[in-house]
């Protein structure tokens, strides 16, 4: 028997008394006994803003990226360990592969693009700055730095991995400790992932809470620094977010509960062709992956009328041909829902479809002590009179056929369900994806568009991506998470700070234009990473731009566009006085004036960002040159990127050129 712990304040707490037996959905035997035990969630929650806030917040978004992908490494090495315990949830190892490794793969991706979107500092710059006065003496930047309270995950039992580490990675990322609540059912799985997470010792003391079986006054005592994340049921959903405490501080909560997710068939795929094999394979794999137990799941088919036997024929044959039973047996592509409560849940909501619906097949369940359902297919001849199709989530291996007329018909269906996570089209027609888009993009959080084209490297309908946002409008929920950064922003506060140049420039640590000029001792292609300061400037000489200078950069480069070749040609642009230097040429020149040329610390120019040519530069003008480091970023262990404002300037003082160059520099002298 299993008897999974929850882990507060730095101890493991065992099952309490009143602990809830947990019956195997494959064996219907118990398996584990879970929760009962008396937690203090006021220390839990003092523990956590006590002890994890602060040790988080210390470490940089770097930092904390580190830590994450360590950490992913450290779960990968012993995933093993979860796979052994998968099918007791009644999970195949295809559907612990959506559930583990796509679990851990997140952690991988938030740790990875913690260190390229995000600086290696404390503050998150959101956005340009905003000049607010006339003379730039007064700013505007917008930030985000970590909120100082706590994240409480609440989880649902489909995704009992990757549910704790999708929410998991983009908080730790943020810098807020969590506690995690599980769905009670499949909680023993969770909570042998965060075992492990605590075994690694790679977090600080604090970082992550687990609470097994009720929340109690959790809720209640959460405030304004705090935020909860549900997924879960519609209904779970409206108790939790109607919570008096969390409306009275405004603490943010987000939600991912049921929706009617459609997948429509484009008008263009005909029977046999790769976008009609492409749906119906996907649907397949949605109706029977987790055993159809997955928020993303696609609920309802739209598919042209003049296709519609040609679908429930070469569904119905792939959907008989599942093989159904115990997880565990590698010839079985299909197991367990999570519970007999579970599938009793999915049978009654099946019968309320089937007052609109026909079965085409499934709708009966192996004869196995266990909570299987075989893979249903429904129909629905009029799917505008009817609504139980668009509002009844079956929550497993369910879904119905709906005839529409054309294009603008199958968005209306598609819309009908009051907002999804995911819809999918099936279409080589750009045309047809264009409209459905402008049609139904404001209904769904996420628009799969599949076609021949991108087909061999598609990740399917139901996945969430950690790029991408997964949520959805209105009964989906309205909320929003993963989405790369976006996600890692919902645990922080976006602050507007107003002040001069050099308040700014210190509080983001990146040199802002108007901030002071700092003069180092040396050359700074002379200095390593760690000594050169954010505003270290030098001024160059200037250089003056000739006719020869241009012919020659002309001839030698292949560039003779007039307005550097044809004086006449050239008048005739409202852009330009006569011939003028190429900007390509400025930059050339730039690079000259600022180069320090000898062997040191800088070791290669990878790029440039933001270029602007802002006046043209006549032969006879002279430019020069300020070149000041304004972002430094630590990329490897032994080199790190120094970001330089170059503005250009001529004779006059006017600003001519401006960019942002890229070099990657040593941390110590070779
Ligand atoms: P629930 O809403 O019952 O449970 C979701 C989570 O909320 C669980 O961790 C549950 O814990 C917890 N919970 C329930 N009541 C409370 C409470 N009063 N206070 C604090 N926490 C609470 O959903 P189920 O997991 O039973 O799933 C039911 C339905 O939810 C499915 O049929 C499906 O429609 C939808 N669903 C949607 C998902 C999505 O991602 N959008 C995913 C999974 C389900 P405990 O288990 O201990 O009760």
């Amino acid at each position: 028997m299993l008897k999974p712990e929850s882990y507060a304040c730095g101890q493991w707490i065992a099952p309490g008394a009143d602990a809830q037996t947990i019956i195997g959905p494959v064996s219907a035997q118990p398996i584990a006994q879970a929760g009962g035990a008396a937690l203090d969630f006021g220390a839990m929650l003092d523990w956590a803003r006590a002890h994890g806030g602060p040790a988080l917040r210390a470490m940089t978004f770097h930092q904390r990226a580190k830590m994450l992908k360590a950490l992913a490494g450290y779960l990968d090495a012993r995933k093993e360990e979860l796979y052994a315990i998968n099918p007791l949830t009644g999970a195949t190892r295809r559907d612990g592969w959506v559930d583990i490794d796509g679990g851990i793969g997140t952690m991988f991706l938030f740790a990875a693009k913690g260190r390229r979107e995000m600086p290696d500092g404390h503050v998150y710059i959101d956005g340009e700055v905003e000049q607010l006065g006339r003379k730039g003496g007064f700013l505007g930047q917008h930030i985000a730095v970590p909120l100082q309270g706590a994240a409480v995950h609440i989880n649902a039992f489909n995704f009992p991995v990757w549910g704790m580490l999708e929410k998991l990675a983009p908080a730790l990322l943020a810098g807020v400790p969590c506690i995690v609540k599980p769905a009670t059912q499949t909680c023993y799985l969770t909570e042998a992932c965060f075992r492990m997470i605590i075994e690694s010792g790679l977090l600080p003391d604090g970082a992550v809470q687990l609470v097994i079986g009720r929340t109690g006054d959790l809720l209640d005592r959460l405030g304004a620094q705090d935020a909860v994340a549900f997924t879960g049921s519609a209904d779970t959903a409206l108790l939790l977010r109607g919570n008096q405490n969390l409306l009275r501080h405004s603490v943010r909560f987000t939600s991912e509960q049921d929706s009617l997710n459609a997948a429509i068939l484009g008008p263009d795929a005909d029977a046999g062709g790769p976008e009609f094999d492409l749906f119906v394979t996907e649907a397949v794999t949605e109706i029977t992956t987790k055993a159809g137990q997955k928020c993303t799941a696609m609920r309802r088919l739209i598919v042209p009328q003049a296709r519609l036997d040609d679908v429930a024929q070469a569904l119905s044959a792939r959907l008989a041909e599942v093989t159904v039973g115990d997880p565990a047996d590698a010839a079985m592509r299909m197991g367990a829902l999570a519970s007999h409560a579970a599938r009793d849940d999915v049978l009654d909501r099946l019968a309320r479809l089937k007052a609109e619906a026909r079965v085409l097949c499934g709708d009966t369940a192996p004869d196995l002590p266990g909570a299987f359902l075989n893979p249903t297919l429904l129909t629905c001849d009029d799917p505008d009179a009817a609504s139980a199709v668009h509002e009844i989530e079956a929550f497993g291996p369910v879904a119905t056929l709906l005839p529409c007329r054309d294009t603008a018909h199958a968005a209306q269906l598609a819309n009908a369900s009051g907002g999804s996570l995911v819809a999918s089209l099936f279409t080589k027609d750009a045309g047809v994806a264009r409209d459905v888009t402008l049609a139904s993009a404001a209904h769904h959080g996420r628009l799969y568009i599949m076609n021949r084209t991108a087909a061999p490297e598609a990740t399917g309908h139901g996945s969430p991506l950690p790029h991408m946002i997964h949520g959805g409008p209105g009964r989906a929920g309205g909320g929003e998470e993963l989405g790369g950064i976006r996600g890692v922003l919902h645990y922080m506060q976006r602050t507007a700070i107003q002040g001069s140049p050099d308040m700014l420039s210190a509080i983001t640590e990146t040199w802002i234009k108007g901030s002071a000029e700092v003069t180092g001792p040396d050359h700074p292609f002379q200095r390593t990473f760690r000594e050169i300061a954010i505003g270290e400037t030098i001024h160059t000489p200037a250089r003056t731009v000739t006719l020869e200078d241009i012919e020659h950069f002309a001839r030698f480069t292949g560039d003779t566009f007039y307005a550097h070749m044809d004086d006449e040609a050239a008048r005739a642009n409202p852009f330009f006085p006569g011939r003028v230097a190429h900007g390509y040429l400025l930059l050339s020149f730039a690079a000259g004036l600022f180069v320090q040329p000898d062997p040191g610390p800088v070791l290669a120019n990878t790029g440039l960002n933001a270029l602007s040519f802002q006046k043209p530069v006549s032969p006879g003008d002279s430019i020069a040159v300020r070149l000041t480091c304004k972002r430094k970023t630590a990329r490897t262990d032994s080199y790190g990127e120094v970001a330089w404002n170059a503005t250009l300037t001529n004779q006059e003082g006017a600003q001519v050129a401006e960019y942002e160059l890229l070099t990657m520099v040593a941390y110590d002298r070779a």
